[in-house]
């Protein structure tokens, strides 16, 4: 055999490998994250296509959508059905993000690059996880892939943006949730006005952390000090987050509700919840 031909042949076996990888059980689940919801228009050209409880964002634009993570493996199938619902097609999706690399918002990456050949472009903390199913995190992983591997085409840091149609992003570096946690900044407008949203990824301190160092994330209390100290900061106009029970989105609106950005509206909620966040940091901090 020459060698192009051997090469090949590492590359296919490779390939099935690959494929064939099983993947690690899931360390947690919760029903809320499966069951469905029904998408709808949260401000201008901004729509929340996601699961009861796992955000899931689309910035449909006339060159094509962002959609901001994909929930659950098997929550894809609903995204599509949501898009479709709101008369979008998953086909159009070009650009795809995440709040952060964990499978509960990440997991359907690779189905959905799959199926659209949307460049997926991640916080460059996020990108090793990302790369190896989340394998590397510094909390879930260890066990091997938990999510199907997505390489990234664009690595992203603090204050970058991502534009697409007329709808430009910015990337808010916020780690510790994971190393890559961040949250976005867009500007969206309807016929009335323009609104500034956040789509934010809260600072959640996972059980058994150990704000002197993780093993594999060092740097994981200076991380959260940066995040809490950063996200008190932000100014913006509506907010939402990459759990629906984040911003308390069930009781600011009703299945079947008409169009009302403002029910998105106000921080007293958002600041209510980073101090809670802080408190755990503070109380964590002084016990370890
Ligand atoms: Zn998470």
């Amino acid at each position: 055999m020459n060698k192009i031909v051997i090469s090949l042949l590492i590359l296919a076996v490779a390939h099935t490998t690959l494929i064939a990888q099983k993947l690690a059980p899931l360390p947690m689940n919760n029903k809320e994250w499966s069951d469905s919801c029904q998408p709808f228009r949260i401000a201008g050209n901004l729509y929340y296509v996601g699961t009861y409880d796992l955000g899931c964002y689309l910035l449909a634009t006339p060159k094509g959508h962002i959609l901001i993570n994909t929930g659950l493996a098997e929550s894809v199938p609903m995204i599509k059905k949501n898009m479709q619902q709101l008369g979008f097609n998953m086909a159009d999706i070009k650009i795809l993000l995440t709040t952060q690399a964990h499978f509960d918002h990440v997991a359907g990456m690779a189905d959905i690059k799959k199926q659209t050949g949307a460049k997926m472009m991640v916080d460059e903390k996020d990108a090793k996880a990302l790369e190896d199913g989340g394998n590397s995190d510094y909390y879930m992983g260890g066990k091997g892939p938990l999510y199907l591997p997505v390489k990234p085409d664009k690595l992203l840091k603090d204050h970058d943006t991502i534009g697409l149609g007329g709808t430009k992003l910015e990337l808010l570096h916020h780690p510790g949730h994971t190393k890559g946690s961040c949250s976005y900044l867009v500007t969206v407008k309807d016929e009335k006005r323009s609104y500034t949203v956040l789509i934010a990824n809260i600072p959640t301190i996972l059980g058994g952390t150990k704000l002197s160092g993780m093993p594999g994330y060092p740097e994981i209390g200076k991380d959260f000090a940066y995040t809490l100290e950063s996200m008190k900061k932000v100014q913006f106009d509506l907010w939402v987050a990459s759990h629906a029970s984040q911003f308390d989105m069930h009781n600011k609106r009703k299945a079947g509700d008409a169009y009302n950005p403002e029910a998105f509206a106000g921080r007293s909620d958002y600041d209510t919840i980073i101090k809670e966040r802080e408190t755990d940091y503070k109380k964590l901090k002084d016990q370890q």
